[in-house]
């Protein structure tokens, strides 16, 4: 068959759904156009590496035109979707439009900042390659400016780092700067006390990860504790002019730095679409993943809102989006051959945090674990994900000599 006849698939996002789907459709009759703004697939689970000064962005992110060399039906284009026409089935990109057949919308998410206008304005946070880096530069500036200020108050702002939100992505920042802190700045600031650096994890809730079981919610607790991280309940920050954080409650803080890892919603151009919607502006799908209207439009991943058999919505997490965008390549396959659709069942491959050196928290078939054992499956799974192996002999390399000499090997400040 010519393969111009071949039904096209648009698939638009390069990150875990969409890089599944892509993938599991090679031998599929199909054409595919994958369509994605940055030109390469970012591992976003090992960001917050990069911006604690442990990794470089080139070992968390991998050019998609690289993962796709031998998938002969595959053609790659950099550019941002800006709107998606259902009805007339083609997508607006950077000036033209590209037609499709079926379309699979994996966009992903952007930060949420629950309407704190001045947190978005003013705070950090990690979602892509350039927020981790302007992340990574200013803990950083924050040490070299404090190590020159003579006033003990500003200076004291200067090393109090708070992190509001505690679900994995803040556990992790928290357990992580903090190490950064007390192994590695401790050493080289001799001129400053590092004792006088705080490192502060903000919960407007009353507890940690608060989708993992109890018992790895109060070993996590402990572990950061055990770090020196400050954990404040019931936190809910309103509001960070750049030198203050103030709480609901009347609580102050005088710091230089809000990193913000409290909520993700979906993607621009997902919002901008026609189409029914749920919490954080995700689409709300069918149980196939297709669009009530469109059966022809598929929406998956951080994009997509579905919930499982108990009625509770499905976590914004790569396992989701990776098994989605499996189902949909299968779904679409069916499609063409006339066949029924299947509807999506999240398999939970379980939970894992890391918090540090030796401290991490997993559920996995229904066991428990905290601690170095944990810590060691949070390594291993994070090795075996990365894509490349050249990349995952670097990390491996970078996190042994992080490991057994007390470093952070990319302690560089950037200018933007
Ligand atoms: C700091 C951090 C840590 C995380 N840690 C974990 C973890 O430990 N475990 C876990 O399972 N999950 C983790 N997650 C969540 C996980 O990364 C997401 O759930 C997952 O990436 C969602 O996959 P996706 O395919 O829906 O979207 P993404 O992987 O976000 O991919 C979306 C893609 O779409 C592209 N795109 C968006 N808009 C446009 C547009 N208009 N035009 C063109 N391209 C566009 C983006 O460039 C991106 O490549 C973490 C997320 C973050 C931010």
């Amino acid at each position: 068959m010519n393969s111009h006849t071949l039904p096209h698939v648009v698939i638009l996002g390069a990150g875990f759904g969409g890089l599944t789907a892509a993938k599991k459709l090679k031998n599929a009759p199909v054409r595919i156009t994958l369509i994605d703004k940055n030109n390469y697939h970012l591992f976003q689970p090992l960001l917050y590496q990069v911006a604690i000064a442990a990794l470089v962005p080139s070992q968390v992110a991998f050019p998609v035109r690289t993962i796709f060399r031998s998938q002969k039906n595959l053609t790659f284009q950099m550019g941002e979707v800006k709107g998606i026409d259902f009805d007339a089935r083609y997508v607006k990109l950077d000036g033209s439009v590209i037609a499709y057949d079926y379309l699979i919308l994996a966009a992903g998410g952007r930060m949420n900042f629950f309407g704190v206008e001045t947190a978005e304005r003013n705070a950090f946070y990690i979602k892509d390659i350039k927020s981790a880096i302007r992340t990574r530069n200013h803990l950083l500036s924050m040490f070299e400016r404090a190590s020159r200020e003579a006033d003990a108050d500003k200076r004291r702002a200067m090393l109090t780092f708070v992190i509001a939100g505690g679900g994995p992505t803040g556990v992790e920042v928290a357990g992580a700067l903090a190490e950064l802190i007390s192994h590695v700045m401790r050493k080289e600031y001799r001129e400053l006390d590092v004792r006088e650096a705080r490192v502060l994890l903000l919960e407007a809730g009353n507890a940690l990860i608060a989708s993992y079981p109890d018992e790895l919610r109060k070993a996590t607790l402990k572990l950061l504790q055990k770090k020196n991280v400050e954990v404040l309940f019931n936190a809910r920050l309103t509001d960070f002019n750049g030198q203050r954080v103030a709480l609901a409650n009347g609580t102050k803080v005088e710091t230089n730095t809000l990193i913000w890892t409290a909520g993700v919603q979906a993607a621009e151009v997902i919002e901008s679409l026609e189409a029914e919607r749920a919490g954080s502006g995700r689409v709300r799908t069918g149980a196939t993943l297709q669009l009530r209207d469109h059966p022809e439009v598929y929406v998956i991943g951080d994009a997509a809102y579905l919930e499982d058999e108990k009625g509770q919505s499905l976590p914004m997490l790569s396992t989701v989006a990776i098994q989605q965008g499996n189902v949909v390549a299968d779904n679409i396959k069916h499609a063409i051959k006339g066949q029924a659709q299947h509807p999506f069942r999240y398999k939970d491959p379980g939970l894992l945090a890391t918090i540090g050196r030796n401290a991490a928290v997993a559920r996995i078939w229904g066991l428990s674990f905290s601690g170095f054992i944990a810590w060691l499956i949070w390594v291993g799974l994070h090795i075996y994900r990365i894509i490349g192996i050249r990349n995952r002999l670097v990390v491996l390399i970078n996190w042994a000599w992080d490991y057994f000499f007390y470093d952070n090997q990319v302690r560089l400040i950037t200018r933007e």
